[in-house]
């Protein structure tokens, strides 16, 4: 069984709608994959009714924006209930707050840069989560760099005079309220390094404690020589260990099924939760 539980479309930063998404997995001989953008679900009815046609497994899921002592984290949370109040109440303020954030950042840009919000709505369906790539995509269109991966690593790295944090909730409640709402979480790419700074490893048993499911530790973010080190940490914490793709189409060179999550992971991962698969 070829598993990838980490993919987006463009109701986040994806290139692919969800349909697209899942037919793309099909074709990349995946047997189970799940669509996980970022605060959204807004995917998953298109999604699920694309896996149907293609005789895959599909996994609802969402890659939830949060912090942990300051660090940026993502936290997946996977097969919760969508209509859980605390959930949503968490996952509509993450989503007002990017729009004010990216604004700020257009309007740091603006300053030495011809690049207008209109730019950037027009990189954008209407009811996606908006983000940095979608500026990043607004500034290749414009002109400003070559391409989304330069935009990132010059304009719009969290070093950068130009970036802006983001509002994001505490990972522990994050873990809390998705497990509250019957789903499992899974720490996604922990030592992405050229994202921003890193979260010291005391946070495993932390996370573990407040109820995280697992970790994403064959992830290509997450350097080659840091990972037999990571999987031993995670499985001292009595956490399960995923690989995932984190495709997001053209927006990003990750190609579907490029890591994967074995079978008794997945079945773990679905045992007891709010939907089934
Ligand atoms: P934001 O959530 O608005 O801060 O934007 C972060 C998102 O940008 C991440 O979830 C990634 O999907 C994407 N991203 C980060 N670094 C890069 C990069 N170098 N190239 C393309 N996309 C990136
Ligand atoms: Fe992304
Ligand atoms: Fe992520
Ligand atoms: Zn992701």
């Amino acid at each position: 069984m070829r598993i990838d539980l980490h993919t987006h479309s463009r109701c986040s930063d994806g290139t692919d709608s969800p349909a697209e998404l899942v037919q793309a997995g099909a074709r990349a001989g995946l047997d189970v994959m799940a669509i996980t953008d970022h605060d959204t679900i807004a995917g998953w009815a298109e999604a699920a009714r694309a896996a149907a046609c293609c005789g895959i497994t599909l996994v609802r899921g969402m890659e939830i924006s949060a912090r942990y002592e300051g660090h940026s984290v993502h936290i997946l949370a996977y097969l919760f209930d969508p209509e859980n109040p605390a959930l949503c109440q968490h996952i509509k303020q993450i989503r007002a707050s990017r729009w004010d954030r990216a604004q700020q950042i257009v309007q740091r840009l603006h300053a030495d840069f011809p690049i207008t919000w209109d730019d950037v709505v027009a990189q954008a369906d209407p009811e996606v989560t908006i983000g940095r790539p979608h500026i990043a995509d607004a500034l290749v269109k414009i002109g400003v760099v070559g391409e989304r991966g330069q935009a990132f690593d010059e304009l719009l790295h969290p070093s950068s005079r130009y970036y802006v944090r983001q509002y994001a909730p505490e990972a522990i409640e994050v873990i809390d309220v998705v497990k509250k709402a019957g789903g499992k979480t899974v720490w996604a790419h922990p030592k992405a390094v050229k994202r921003g700074t890193l979260v010291p490893d005391s946070a495993f048993a932390v996370m573990a404690a407040a109820g995280l499911f697992g970790v994403e530790v064959d992830h290509r973010d997450n350097p080659q020589e840091k990972r037999a080190d990571l999987a031993a940490i995670v499985a001292s914490c009595g956490l399960r260990a995923f690989g995932s793709s984190d495709y997001h189409g053209m927006g990003k060179p990750n190609r579907l099924g490029e890591h994967t999550t074995s079978q008794d992971v997945f079945e773990a991962l679905t045992e007891g939760a709010y939907m089934e698969v």
